[in-house]
């Protein structure tokens, strides 16, 4: 009997009462599996993991602190039988074969009348990879087909979404490696992508060859022109039916002016959907081993544009404010006026002692971290000759991260 292969069904299980007699690590793997397709789970276990328990306390499964009963089964539409104990799992499975439950088995797959596929999920499609004996294999051959997915190689080209509109997509600090799934979908789906200079542009080299290209950097220079210009290229092709991707570094809503493009898609009637990414003043630092909170060290951070100096008439940051902060300060788009923002800080209470770090092209290949001061932070930019893109972390988080660099601590 064991020699055909299984037969594939898609089990749609919510509401329905799913059965695990066991609550070690097997269980623990399979359970939040069964939530996640709406399944009424119940595990019948004298113990179980504490990730279990936090499943029980949440209220997203019902526990049965005892031994299997064979009342269990009552109302079962799919049994797990997950014990370490064989008789038990004997025993369960004995009985469900004579009730006609569907039944798995840990300890021995094929003694089970039903097998657990490797399941992988993409957009609406889930994957499931069945009948190897070597469960790496067959996990290994989920992974490779889901990236497949994700990645384009694999597509049903006719099937793929074409709905028109626009989606602002975050490429994350640099990494293609960073990039949400979902954004690397929209990518790979759509017609014409919008990109900066910013953004992973490894993954433009993925495109299939008819996607249309525009690289903002190419644009006609001068801030605002430029900005139009992006805005009218992708109001103008979504109207032509196309999907189009406005592809930035980091999150199109920090400092990535991706609002104005939202409105601009809005008051052409141009449908528009957002796709967050890991922005850098997170993220950055974190590559880079340093955290932007700490507890008892930081509970506040706050991410600001350094592109104007402290003082200029059209600035927006409250610097003797910022000065008074306890906590953690970013600068963005800092490098070329870091001098004054640092004398800015001091002005409004900050020491001078203050660590800082500048993280340079985080998670690119030429990543590095500078040290300094607030007080000698002017001084090393120039002497490691320190160029744009870089973060600049200020604060006592820095002395947790680098203790040897900063030692009296502060
Ligand atoms: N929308 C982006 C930020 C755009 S402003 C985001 O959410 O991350 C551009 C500034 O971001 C740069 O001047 C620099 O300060 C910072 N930045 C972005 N990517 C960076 C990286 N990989 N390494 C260091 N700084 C980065």
């Amino acid at each position: 009997m064991t020699d055909f292969p299984p037969y594939p069904s898609g089990l749609r299980l919510a509401g329905r009462r799913v059965l695990v007699v066991g609550g070690g690590h097997v269980a623990q793997r399979r359970v939040p599996q069964l939530i996640a397709v709406g399944a009424d789970v119940h595990v019948v276990s004298p113990h179980t993991t504490p990730a279990i328990e936090g499943l029980v306390g949440s209220g997203e499964i019902t526990w049965h602190q005892r031994a299997f009963e064979d009342a269990d089964l009552d109302g079962a539409w799919y049994v797990m039988a997950v014990t370490d104990d064989r008789p038990v799992n004997d025993h369960v499975s004995a009985l469900c074969d004579e009730r006609r439950i569907f039944c798995v088995r840990s300890d021995d797959a094929s003694l089970g009348t039903a097998w657990t596929p490797a399941v992988g999920r993409h957009a609406d499609v889930t994957v499931a990879v069945l009948g190897s004996p070597d469960p790496r294999r067959t996990a290994a051959l989920r992974d490779e087909i889901v990236e497949g997915l994700r990645e384009g190689t694999i597509a049903a080209p006719h099937h793929r979404d074409k709905t028109p509109g626009v989606t602002l997509v975050g490429g994350g600090p640099g990494d293609p490696e960073l990039m949400s799934v979902a954004g690397r979908r929209a990518l790979m789906e759509a017609d014409v992508v919008v990109a900066d200079r910013l953004a992973p542009r490894e993954l433009l080299g993925e495109l299939p060859h008819d996607v249309e290209l525009i690289d903002v950097a190419k644009l006609p220079r001068g801030r605002s022109a430029q900005q139009d210009e992006i805005n009218r290229v992708i109001v103008e092709r979504a109207l032509e039916g196309k999907r189009v991707v406005r592809f930035k570094g980091g999150d199109n809503f920090v400092f990535g002016r991706g609002y104005e493009e939202v409105l601009a898609c809005r008051a052409a009637g141009v449908p528009v959907t957002v796709i967050p990414g890991l922005t850098s003043p997170v993220s950055v630092p974190a590559v880079a081993g340093i955290p932007v909170t700490h507890r008892g060290v930081a509970h506040e951070f706050a991410v600001v544009s350094g592109h104007l100096p402290p003082g200029h008439p059209e600035s927006l940051v409250d610097y003797d404010a910022l000065g008074r902060l306890r906590g953690t300060v970013v600068v963005m788009m800092g490098v070329e006026n870091a001098s004054q923002i640092a004398d800015a800080l001091v002005a409004g209470g900050r020491s001078a002692d203050t660590p800082v770090a500048v993280v340079c092209d985080g998670t690119m290949p030429t990543q590095r971290t500078v040290l300094a001061t607030l007080d000698t932070l002017a001084k090393q930019l120039e002497a490691e000759a320190v160029k744009p893109p870089a973060i600049i972390v200020i604060g006592e988080v820095v002395r947790v991260a680098h203790p040897d660099a900063f030692p009296a601590g502060g």
